[in-house]
C-alpha cells in the first residue's frame, strides 16, 4: 500500500487550501449572517452561490466523481486528502458541490441510472442547481435494520404507487430539493433481501407532503436540514425505478460505501481544524500564571488528539485504497471500521476543544459546537456504531465458528 500523494493530488491540495484561506474561511461569518437575516432559511444564501461560482471557475468542482465523463476522475485514495480539506469548514462541501446527500445520489445515478434518468437529473445536479434527498429511514420502525423498512412501492400498470412515512430525509426541506430516492418494499414474499426497491420520486408529485423538519441538538441545519415526509398514494412512472424490483439493498450497499467514506474523510479535516483551534487558543489564554498550553493536561489532550487523528487518517486511507482495489463490497469491513473509528475520534477531539475553549466552546463564536453536533450525529446515521461493530465482529468470528 502506497499512501504517498501523487503530483496531481499535491497540486489540487495546494489549490484547495488556498481557496479555503481566500474564499471559504473569510466568508463563514458572512454566510451565517445572511442565514440569520434570510427570509427563507431553506434557500442557500447569496454568498453560497457566489462561492460556488468561484469554485467552479477554479476547477474545484465535483471532485468526488470517479467517472471522468462526469467529474474529476479521481480515485478514492486521491480524493481522500481533498475531501479532508473540505471537512475543515461546515459550509465548504456545498461550495465545491461535494456535499451529502447530493454527492452519493449523483454517484448512484451515474452507476445505476438509465439514460433517461441521467438525462433528466444529472446536468442540474452536476451544475449545483438542484438538491436531492435519500429517503430510507422511517419513524415507525427501527431503521438501523433496513429489512424493517415498510413503505410500499406497488406496481399498478405502468406506474408505481408509494405509501409510507419517512423522516431524516436530509435536504428535502429546501424548495431546491427536486427529488427523493425512496427505498421501499415492492414485494412481501421471497428472499428478504430482495423485497425492497428504490424509486425516484419528484417532490412536486401529488401526495408528497413535507410534514416538518427535525433539528439536531437544536440546530435546524438550514438550508439542507432534515425532513419528515408523508407519501400518500404517490404515483410515478415505472421508468423511475433504479435497476429493477428487488434491487434496493444491492444499490444501497453501492451508495453507502462512498457516502460513509466521504463523511469520514471530512471528519478528519474537521478534527484537524479543532486541533488547530485548540493549539492557538491554548497559547493565548493564561490561567494561574501560565498559558493553557503549558498545563500538562492540555498538552496531553493536544498530543492525544494528534495521535488519534493520524491513526484515523491511516485507516481511512486504507479503506479508500481497498475500495479502489477490490470494490465496495469486498472493502465492507474497512468501511465499517472507519465508520465506527472516525466519528468516535472526531467527537473526542471536538469535546477536548470545547473544554479548552471554556464557555466560548459551547457558543457559535467558534465552529466547534456546531461541528460536534454533526460528528455526534454521524455515530448514528449511515448505520449506528453498534450495527457496524456487530457486523465487524461477525466477520471476525466467522473463521472460529
Ligand atoms: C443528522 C442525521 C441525518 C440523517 N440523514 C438521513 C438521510 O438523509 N436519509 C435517511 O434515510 N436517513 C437519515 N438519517 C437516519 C439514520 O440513518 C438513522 O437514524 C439510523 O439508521 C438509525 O435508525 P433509527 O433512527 O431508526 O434507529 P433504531 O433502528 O431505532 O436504533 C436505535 C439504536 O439502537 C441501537 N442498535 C441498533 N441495532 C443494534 C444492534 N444490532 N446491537 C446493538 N444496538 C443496536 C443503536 O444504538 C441505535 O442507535 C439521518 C440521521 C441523522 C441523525
Amino acid at each position: 500500500m502506497n499512501f504517498e500523494y501523487s503530483d496531481k493530488v499535491v497540486k489540487l491540495q495546494k489549490k484547495l487550501n488556498q481557496f479555503m484561506e481566500e474564499v471559504v474561511f473569510p466568508n463563514e461569518k458572512t454566510y451565517h449572517k445572511q442565514m440569520e437575516q434570510a427570509e427563507n432559511r431553506w434557500v442557500s444564501p447569496p454568498i453560497m452561490e457566489e462561492m460556488k461560482g468561484k469554485a467552479k471557475a477554479a476547477g474545484l468542482w465535483n471532485l468526488f466523481l470517479e467517472d471522468p465523463e462526469y467529474g474529476a476522475g479521481l480515485t478514492n485514495l486521491e480524493y481522500a486528502p481533498l475531501c479532508e480539506i473540505m471537512g475543515r469548514s461546515p459550509i465548504a462541501p456545498e461550495v465545491f458541490n461535494c456535499h451529502g446527500p447530493n454527492a452519493p445520489n449523483i454517484e448512484m445515478l451515474v452507476l445505476y441510472g438509465t439514460e433517461e434518468q441521467k438525462e433528466k437529473w444529472l446536468p442540474q445536479l452536476l451544475n449545483g442547481e438542484i438538491l436531492s434527498c435519500f429517503s430510507m429511514t422511517e419513524p415507525r420502525v427501527a431503521s438501523s435494520d433496513a429489512l424493517n423498512i415498510e413503505t410500499s412501492i406497488i406496481r399498478d400498470g405502468d406506474q408505481y404507487v408509494i405509501n409510507g412515512r419517512k423522516w431524516w430525509s436530509s435536504g428535502a426541506a429546501s424548495p431546491n430539493c427536486k427529488f427523493a430516492i425512496v427505498l421501499g418494499k415492492s414485494s412481501t414474499s421471497g428472499e428478504r433481501h430482495k423485497q425492497h426497491s428504490m424509486v425516484i420520486v419528484p417532490l412536486d408529485t401529488p401526495g408528497v407532503k413535507i410534514i416538518r423538519t427535525t433539528p439536531v441538538f437544536g440546530y435546524d441545519r438550514a438550508p439542507i436540514g432534515h425532513a419528515e415526509i408523508e407519501f400518500e398514494n404517490v404515483r410515478v412512472p415505472v421508468t423511475n425505478i433504479l435497476v429493477g424490483e428487488g434491487e434496493g439493498f444491492a444499490i444501497a450497499q453501492g451508495r453507502l460505501g462512498p457516502a460513509r467514506i466521504q463523511h469520514c474523510m471530512r471528519s478528519i479535516g474537521t478534527s484537524e481544524r479543532a486541533l488547530e483551534i485548540i493549539c492557538q487558543r491554548s497559547m493565548e489564554r493564561v490561567t494561574f500564571g501560565k498559558p493553557l498550553s503549558e498545563q500538562g493536561v492540555v498538552r496531553e489532550w493536544i498530543a492525544n488528539s494528534r495521535i488519534d487523528i493520524e491513526q484515523a487518517r491511516l485507516l481511512v486511507l486504507k479503506a479508500a485504497y481497498m475500495i479502489d482495489k477490490v470494490g465496495n463490497k469486498a472493502a465492507k469491513k474497512e468501511i465499517a471500521m472507519i465508520k465506527v473509528a472516525v466519528p468516535n475520534m472526531s467527537t473526542k477531539v471536538l469535546d477536548r476543544a470545547i473544554q479548552i475553549l471554556g464557555g466560548a466552546g459551547v457558543t457559535d463564536d467558534f465552529p466547534i459546537a456546531h461541528m460536534w453536533t454533526h460528528e455526534r450525529g454521524l455515530r448514528i446515521y449511515d448505520g449506528p456504531d453498534e450495527v457496524h461493530r456487530a457486523t465487524i465482529a461477525k466477520w471476525e468470528l466467522k473463521d472460529y465458528l
